[in-house]
């Protein structure tokens, strides 16, 4: 068994999907996982349930866009930083600000989940105090992952699995009460991950941020593999808690 295979980001388990609240949120805390999955000739799709056009368009609004304007904006951008990181996207354009969490939009992704049968799943943290949409997100996947498991629920296709769920890292980690238990290495596939949040450009400022934490949890990733995997000099990462107990039939 090659022992750097698993830090070395050149595999991915099958397909994933990410249940998105707004149509920039998978770039920042998931677009290497993505890009990883991509990389290595798997499906990766992106469900966004809304573009994110009253809450996180600020600029748009100042510069006097209207509603359809910025939804039109931010689908086309999200469009292309799904391309950047080579994944399929849907939007269900189900409003934000409030995203109101209903039965018609987990019961669409039920659908999605029956249809796409992913190996894993990334949505946001159930906690988020700056922002009710991530959090509704995440309880409308978890939701919608445990109906689609039920074999008597109406929906095409095979009764799921159960594909872990990873919560991905929110902006505030500490006020979300992120405390990661996963670094992914995204090494292999930091320049996707940065062309994907530069097709984001009402959110410039971002672009660093998202690197320099990449960094920061490439520095934890190297400090928790060891010494002498033969990491590179600078690796990148993307941190993330698993939701549900890893199964294993090995302790390694
Ligand atoms: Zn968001």
């Amino acid at each position: 068994m090659n022992t750097t295979s698993s830090t070395t980001g050149a595999q991915a388990t099958g397909p994933l999907l990410v249940i998105s609240a707004h149509a920039g949120d998978f770039v920042w805390r998931a677009g290497g996982a993505i890009a990883l999955t991509a990389a290595a000739g798997q499906r990766a799709k992106v469900v966004c349930l809304s573009y994110g056009e009253r809450g996180e368009s600020a600029r748009a609004w100042r510069e006097g866009k209207n509603l359809e304007e910025i939804k039109a904006v931010r689908r086309a951008e999200a469009e292309q930083a799904a391309a950047a990181l080579g994944a399929e996207i849907e939007f269900l354009d189900a409003g934000d600000y409030p995203l109101l969490e209903t039965q018609e939009l987990t019961d669409r992704l039920v659908h999605v989940y029956r249809e796409f049968e992913p190996a894993v799943v990334l949505t946001h943290t159930l906690a988020d105090p700056y922002n009710g949409d991530h959090p509704a997100a995440a309880r409308m996947a978890i939701q919608a992952r445990i109906l689609a498991q039920a074999i008597g629920y109406e929906a095409p296709g095979e009764p799921l699995g159960a594909p872990p769920v990873f919560h991905f890292e929110p902006h505030q980690p500490e006020q979300c009460d992120f405390r990661p238990d996963t670094l992914l290495d995204i090494t292999s596939v930091f320049d996707r991950k940065r062309k994907a949040m530069e097709c984001l450009p009402a959110q410039q400022h971002m672009w660093d941020y998202y690197t320099d934490l990449a960094k920061r949890r490439g520095v934890q990733l190297k400090r928790n593999a060891g010494p002498n995997l033969g990491l590179p000099h600078t690796c990148m990462a993307e941190a993330f808690v698993r939701l549900y107990p890893q199964t294993t039939g090995v302790l390694a």
